[in-house]
């Protein structure tokens, strides 16, 4: 076996470049809310592995699921036949389903892959082409996917042209409408469903749009909750004219934001709608999932992937879903969320340093923290050209230094915190704590 001490050196010197990191140690284990790095390092993690390890890493009752599949059946190819936790895993989530109409299950391994299926089904279920996407969207980095990313153009820079047919709307964001972040949630919406009615009316007619694809919570993009009346608006363009929503719950879904799905606190009924991440708490797994209406016509043969579904990830889903009511996970996301919006608010209301912050937003354990900032368009009013540059890395920096791994999001200056969902009252306090401590710091 290879020295620990040069791990870290092998990983640059043999890694694809284009694989970007926090830090240049290794990670040895993962326990809890907490890594352990080979440099001797014992990181608090509030980044969940990108929102993925709802229930902590390692969580015991699902590795052990796990582990116990993997001495059973590991590779079943949904495509020679069902297996049990295959099927186990739609018995699991149909009763958590935000609408009973969402009926038909397809399990793959990644987000995008499942986005990628959304828009298949889409094109196939209505005979139409077109998609729309929202600004600051992102969906993922496959060819297909990245046609519907708008975060920012890293994901697709000399990879054009992308998929053709991909219209794009002002997510209700106040940076992409000009706006403060005081503004009225009720005018960003106006301004968004309206500038939805023109696309339809200048750039492509409602009868060549398969679908509307959204983020119930815009992740990379910055963390923005889509408000519910966009999202009934949104719900409203596709009725009258045959579209079919997608709801995007990647990141967003399996208690993230304090319900089952994000698309709850709305009661919009999607027509598709993507999972992964937290459904396997680290498997890789991803699921599609559809009015059954939508995929009755599809070709057998025509959806399909060696490892879509994979009996050891599907197992360690039902473990999740059990884990989920067993542990009552979504009431401590909801105290935890009140403890941390508690902290956040006062951090910007109450101290010197909170002159810095612009905005504290976010539902659940789905929370972001932005800067002013001197980044962005220059044509942006609520840039800050005076303002510290590049605060939001500097802070992920400055906190891992103080042992707290968090992350950064969209082309403004956003932190996010993703702590595990049954993260501990003290855990998350310490975070806070550096996090604060990180900013006076850095602000200085
Ligand atoms: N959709 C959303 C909302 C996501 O947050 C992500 C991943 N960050 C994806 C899709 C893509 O998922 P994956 O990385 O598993 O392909």
């Amino acid at each position: 076996t290879m020295a620990t001490s040069s791990l870290s050196e092998f990983g640059q010197k043999y890694v694809n470049k284009g694989l970007g990191r926090l830090t240049e140690a290794v990670i040895t284990k993962g326990q809890g809310s907490y890594i352990d790095l080979d440099d001797g390092r014992h990181m608090l993690d509030f980044t969940s592995g990108i929102g993925v390890t709802n229930l902590g890493h390692c969580h015991p009752k699902v590795s052990k699921a796990a582990a116990d599949q993997c001495m059973n059946l590991v590779h079943g190819q949904c495509s020679i036949a069902f297996h049990g936790p295959y099927l186990e895993l739609i018995e699991k989530l149909l009763p958590v389903m935000p609408d009973p109409s969402l009926n038909s299950f397809y399990w793959w391994n990644s987000g995008s892959e499942a986005v990628e299926g959304a828009v298949k089904i889409a094109r196939l279920a209505t005979g139409r082409q077109n998609i729309i996407t929202m600004q600051g969207a992102y969906h993922g980095r496959t060819f297909g996917a990245m046609a519907l990313t708008r975060s920012k153009t890293i994901y697709s820079e000399g990879c054009h042209p992308l998929m053709p047919g991909v219209f794009t709307v002002a997510f209700p964001y106040w940076h992409h409408h000009n706006l403060p972040p005081s503004t009225p949630e009720a005018e960003l919406v106006k301004r968004s469903l309206y500038q939805l009615d023109l696309l339809l009316a200048q750039q492509t007619t409602p009868n060549d749009v398969a679908a509307i694809i959204i983020e119930t919570v815009i992740g990379e993009g910055g963390y923005i909750p889509a408000p519910p009346s966009f999202l009934k608006g949104l719900r409203d363009v596709c009725d009258k004219n045959g579209i079919l929503l997608i709801i995007d719950e990647v990141q967003s879904g399996f208690g993230r934001t304090g319900k089952y799905f994000a698309i709850e606190y709305s009661g919009v009924r999607p027509d598709i709608m993507t999972v992964a991440k937290g459904l396997a708490n680290g498997f890789p797994l991803s699921g599609v999932i559809a009015r059954r209406e939508l995929t009755d016509t599809l070709k057998a043969g025509s959806m399909g992937g060696t490892y879509a579904g994979n009996a050891v990830a599907c197992a360690a889903g039902v473990a999740c879903a059990e884990v989920m009511k067993e542990e009552k996970i979504l009431e401590n996301v909801q105290v935890r969320s009140k403890e941390l919006f508690g902290f956040l608010n006062d951090l910007q209301k109450n101290t010197v340093v909170g002159s810095n912050i612009l905005e504290v937003r976010g539902q659940g354990l789905m929370v972001a923290v932005e800067f002013a900032s001197p980044t962005g368009s220059a044509h942006d009013p609520m840039i800050k050209p005076d303002a510290p540059a590049n605060l939001a890395k500097r802070v992920s920096k400055r906190c891992q230094e103080k042992g707290l791994f968090i992350l950064t999001t969209s082309i403004y200056e956003v932190i996010r915190f993703i702590p595990a969902l049954n993260i501990t009252k003290e855990d998350l306090a310490k975070g806070c704590k550096i996090f604060a401590d990180a900013v006076e710091e850095v602000v200085k």
